[in-house]
C-alpha cells in the first residue's frame, strides 16, 4: 500500500544555459511500512528528492511510484502522502483540535469522521487534554506533536519528514525522536525521513539511503552504513 519505487529519478534546476543537475538518476525500492532515513551532507539533494516524492517539486526525469501508482503528474493532495516540516507553522488563532482538523475540513471529510480521527491521533500523541488550547499555550514539544497530528489524521500511506527536529534543542530533539519511533511502531506507516544528523539516522532508520552529490552512495541498515557500535 505504501511501497515506494524510485526509477532513474532526476532533477535539473533552472533552464537554458543556467541549469544545475541536483539529482542524477537515482533508484530505490522501499517496502510498505519501512522507516527509511535519507542522510548525507548539506546540498547533496535530500530535500529535493523528498520534495519530488511529495509532489512539491517537479520531477525532471524517471518515475516515482507510490503504492503501485506512478505519481509523477499527481498533485500532492492526490498522492496519499503527508509531510511533516521543520517549520511546523500552526494556525495561531485556531485550537489544537481545529489545527488538526483543518485539512480534513477542506477535504470535506464528514464531521463525525473528523472527530473520530482527531481524537484517535490526540490519544496516540497524548494531546487529549489539550484540544481546546491555542498554540501559544503549548510547549515546543506539544506543538511539534500537533504538527504530527495534522499528518496522522489524513491517514496517508506514506509520511514524509523534512528535518523536523533540526530547530529543536537537544532535549526536545531526543523527546520528539522517541515520539516518532512510537508513532511508527503503532501505525506502521511507510516513512521517509530526511536528516544530516548521524544520530537521528542511526536511531530512527531501519534502512538508510546515503546520498552524496545528487547520487545514492549506499542503501543499507545503520550497521551496514556505520558499522557496529
Ligand atoms: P539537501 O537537502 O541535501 O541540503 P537540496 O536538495 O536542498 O540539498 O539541494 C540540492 C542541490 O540543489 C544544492 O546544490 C542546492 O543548491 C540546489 N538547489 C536546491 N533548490 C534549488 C532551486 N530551487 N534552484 C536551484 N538550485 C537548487
Ligand atoms: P464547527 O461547527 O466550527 O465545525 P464544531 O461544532 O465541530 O465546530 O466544534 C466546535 C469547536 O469545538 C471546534 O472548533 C473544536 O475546537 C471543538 N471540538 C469539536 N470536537 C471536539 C472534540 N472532540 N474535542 C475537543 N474539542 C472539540
Amino acid at each position: 500500500m505504501g511501497s515506494i519505487s524510485l526509477r532513474q529519478v532526476e532533477k535539473t534546476y533552472g533552464a537554458g544555459a543556467r541549469t544545475f543537475k541536483a539529482i542524477h538518476g537515482v533508484d530505490a525500492e522501499i517496502a510498505d511500512g519501512e522507516f527509511i532515513v535519507i542522510v548525507g551532507p548539506s546540498g547533496c539533494g535530500k530535500s529535493t528528492l523528498l520534495r519530488m516524492v511529495a509532489g512539491l517539486e517537479e520531477i525532471s526525469g524517471g518515475e516515482i511510484d507510490i503504492g503501485g501508482r506512478v505519481v509523477n503528474r499527481l498533485e500532492p493532495a492526490e498522492r496519499d502522502i503527508a509531510m511533516v516540516f521543520q517549520n511546523y507553522a500552526l494556525y495561531p488563532h485556531m485550537t489544537v483540535f481545529d489545527n488538526m482538523a483543518y485539512g480534513l475540513k477542506i477535504a470535506k471529510v464528514p464531521k463525525d469522521e473528523i472527530q473520530r480521527r482527531v481524537e484517535k491521533a490526540a490519544g496516540i500523541l497524548e494531546l487529549g487534554t489539550l484540544l481546546q488550547r491555542r498554540p501559544r499555550e503549548l510547549s515546543g514539544g506539544q506543538r511539534q506533536r500537533v504538527a504530527m497530528g495534522r499528518a496522522i489524521v489524513r491517514q496517508p500511506a506514506v509520511f514524509l519528514f523534512d528535518e523536523p527536529l533540526s530547530n529543536l534543542d537537544a532535549k526536545l530533539r531526543a523527546q520528539t525522536r522517541l515520539e516518532i519511533q512510537k508513532l511508527h511502531r503503532e501505525l506502521g506507516v511507510t516513512s521517509l525521513f530526511v536528516t544530516h544528523d548521524q544520530v537521528e539516522a542511526m536511531t530512527l532508520g531501519q534502512r538508510l539511503i546515503v546520498m552524496n552529490g545528487g547520487r545514492i552512495e549506499q542503501i543499507g541498515t545503520p550497521e551496514d552504513v556505520y558499522g557496529r557500535p
